[in-house]
């Protein structure tokens, strides 16, 4: 029972995605980035298109279909976000927990 069979999480269902996408597009939030409107009926090439953001990256155990790690944003403003978020991120998981191993 305990075999193993790790697949790329980002390949696993693309279903599933389709159905987390569209609720994410049901909530009509704004862009968690810029905080502005999204226009949700513009297609993809469209730089100001939706886009779903993980707030924690897969790489690092964020879920990949949990709506609480999802968030809306432009495509143009997730890209423009690239890896600078992530390293914050890192920056303050890593200090949180190497405060957490000094003083316990
Ligand atoms: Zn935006």
């Amino acid at each position: 029972m305990a075999r193993d069979r790790r697949k790329n999480p980002r390949h696993t269902n693309a279903r599933m995605e389709k159905i987390t996408r569209e609720r994410i597009r049901a909530r009509g939030d704004v862009c968690a980035i810029c905080g502005k409107p999204i226009d949700y009926t513009l297609k993809k090439p469209n730089p100001m298109a939706f886009e779903v953001d993980h707030i924690i990256p897969i790489s690092r155990g964020g879920k990949l279909y949990d709506m609480d790690n999802l968030q809306a944003t432009h495509r143009i403003c997730n890209e423009r976000k690239g890896n600078q978020l992530d390293d914050e991120r890192d920056a303050m998981h890593m200090s949180l927990t190497t405060s957490c191993d000094l003083w316990s």
